[in-house]
């Protein structure tokens, strides 16, 4: 991932995989940081595994306030270890979200 202002690499400092418990759709909750400019961002990737023929991610970027991007991740980052699709813990019931403008 390169950043949309700078165009330096992206650090992911979380990320939240959730799956649906009855259709193959995987929704990914990601928090970026520039490693150029530090601006953070904030993701959703949704892969639609129902559709084999189709391999479009569907990954739309957002600019939350600092402030926001730091409480969510904080929130998200109580789920150990995040990445872990099937877990049942109140951050994979309800991810905290971070929207905010357009960044990709
Ligand atoms: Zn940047
Ligand atoms: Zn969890």
């Amino acid at each position: 991932m390169k950043c949309p202002d700078c165009g330096e690499h992206l650090d992911a400092a979380l990320i939240l995989e959730t799956t649906d418990d009855d259709r193959p759709v995987y929704t990914d909750y990601q928090w970026w940081r520039c490693s150029g400019c530090s601006t953070p961002f904030w993701a959703v990737l949704v892969e639609d595994k129902t559709n084999i023929f189709n391999d479009d991610l569907d990954h739309r970027g957002y600019r939350p306030e600092p402030d926001q991007w730091e409480r969510t991740r904080a929130l998200a980052a109580a789920c150990r270890p995040p990445r872990q699709k099937r877990c049942t813990c109140t951050v994979h019931q309800s991810p905290p979200k971070a929207y905010g403008g357009h960044a990709w």
